[in-house]
């Protein structure tokens, strides 16, 4: 009997704990740890709210976890509570799928400044993340700027722009809905630093913003190149230029404006005391296709600043660790301890993306671990009483469907789902 461990109970985590159970059947015991009772990773806390059929995949985690050979084990958090050291001994493999939940910075003067966020605490704040609950994003002024062209930014400026009806259905958390709906902010400028044909914004998301209640996307018809030179783009980028394209010829009669402002470099951040504006080089192409400032600057106004430009992984004590990721060579890090998802391969692609990953990783450890293992590593017993030595509680899966279950039955009529938002309420749920 083979054990592993798998640490982080996101997409790339439950891939790869559902190819190592297809690669060893009932030769294998799997543990998918997390340091949150609930799991799924940017399922819960990143993706957007109002996409719930995307948040539809963790069904298919469900599955995984309710299957023989795997259990989910909450509430660790590796490299606090236990060593990736101690896991090594107790399990034959251990997969790191941390993900990479930290915001990288713009590196700009007035960063710091009140007012200036990252995306992953304000799409955490709306999804209910723990660590951002109490962050009360300025939504008192009526400019925001979002800094990015990739989706996450897309994401920030949709939800500054819906209105409390649209987000029916959605799992949107109360503090975030209200304090949306009393929002002062009419205008969200989205700072990009190259041109429509460099965006990383996907159709489907794109095509959203023509459908708005009350807020109309705004692009100025003169970033774009002559429309011949789309021909030569991929379809899917294409398909996006061609959206935003058509942005152009949208009435502008809604009272919210979201702004494309393309060719937009952020110098830095100004204001008294708290942002206020953000002062911007226009730029140009080089030859490579970069950003080149062109040194003529203006400025946006801004009471609110999402940085939306990516993000790194958590460091975890003696695991190399370079570049914003786990330093490894196609998921390899060191004898029997693999990188999987954003922990590998650094914040890029869709959730899909984590599939091949974790598959690939699986059929690594099956070719150099064969299913009869040694029968030495204890695997889920020994971690239990290790945790247990340290006054560590963990969780299990049937304790996050009592998670579950709960906050579906706090719905109030006509209001989205009643997340928790408090690592303590989790635990007095399980009455710990
Ligand atoms: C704002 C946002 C919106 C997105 N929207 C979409 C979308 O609409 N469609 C799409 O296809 N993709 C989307 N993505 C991308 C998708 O979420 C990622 O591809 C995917 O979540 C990466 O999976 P992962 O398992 O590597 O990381 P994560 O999902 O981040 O999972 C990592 C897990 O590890 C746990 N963990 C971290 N450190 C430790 C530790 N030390 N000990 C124990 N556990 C730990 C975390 O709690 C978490 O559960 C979005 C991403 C973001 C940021």
């Amino acid at each position: 009997m083979r054990h592993f461990a798998v640490v982080g109970s996101g997409p790339a985590g439950f891939y790869t704990a559902e190819a190592l159970e297809k690669a060893y059947g009932d030769q294998a015991r799997i543990d998918i740890l997390d340091r949150y009772p609930v799991p799924y990773g940017l399922i819960r806390f990143g993706v957007a709210p109002d996409h719930q059929s995307l948040k539809a995949v963790s069904k298919r985690y469900d599955k995984v976890a309710e299957s023989a050979g795997v259990d989910f084990i909450g509430n660790v958090t590796v490299g606090a509570d236990i060593s990736v050291a101690d896991l090594l001994d107790l399990y034959d493999a251990v997969i790191l799928a941390t993900g990479a939940p930290h915001d990288r910075k713009l590196g700009i003067p007035g960063e710091d400044l009140p007012g200036v966020i990252g995306s992953a605490e304000f799409v955490g704040w709306y999804n209910g993340h723990p660590e951002f609950a109490d962050l009360d994003p300025f939504l008192d002024g009526t400019h925001a700027v979002v800094v990015g062209a990739g989706n996450v930014a897309l994401d920030c400026a949709r939800i500054l722009s819906k209105t409390r009806h649209e987000f029916e259905g959605s799992d949107i958390v109360g503090h975030a809905l209200d304090a949306l709906d009393h929002s002062a902010i009419r205008t969200i400028t989205i700072l990009g630093r190259r041109g429509p044909h460099q965006v990383a914004m996907t159709p489907k998301e794109l095509g959203e913003l023509g459908h708005l209640e009350d807020a109309v996307p705004v692009v100025e018809p003169a970033d774009f190149p002559p429309i011949e030179a789309d021909e030569p783009l991929e379809p899917g980028l294409r398909k996006s230029v061609t959206l935003l394209r058509g942005f152009a010829d949208l009435p502008q009669d809604k009272a919210k404006h979201m702004v494309f402002d393309f060719f937009a470099k952020p110098l830095r951040a100004e204001g008294d005391g708290k942002v206020e504006r953000i002062i911007v080089e226009r730029t140009e192409l080089d030859e490579k296709g970069s950003a080149r400032g062109t040194g003529d600057t203006y400025e946006v106004p801004a009471s609110l600043v999402i940085t939306a430009i990516g993000y790194s992984t958590s460091p975890i004590p003696d695991v190399p660790f370079e570049g914003g990721k786990f330093v490894n060579e196609n998921g390899r890090i060191a004898d029997r301890l693999y990188a999987v998802g954003w922990a590998r391969r650094g914040p890029t692609g869709t959730i899909g993306t984590n599939r091949p990953d974790g598959y690939d990783v699986a059929e690594q450890i099956a070719a150099s671990l064969p299913a009869q293992g040694s029968g030495d590593r204890e695997g889920a017993s020994g971690l239990k009483r290790l945790l247990e030595s340290r006054g560590v509680m963990p969780t299990d899966y049937d304790d996050w469907r009592k998670i579950e279950e709960t906050e579906v039955g706090n719905a109030r009529p006509g209001s989205p789902r009643e997340k928790f938002v408090r690592h303590q309420d989790w635990l007095q749920v399980l009455g710990r």
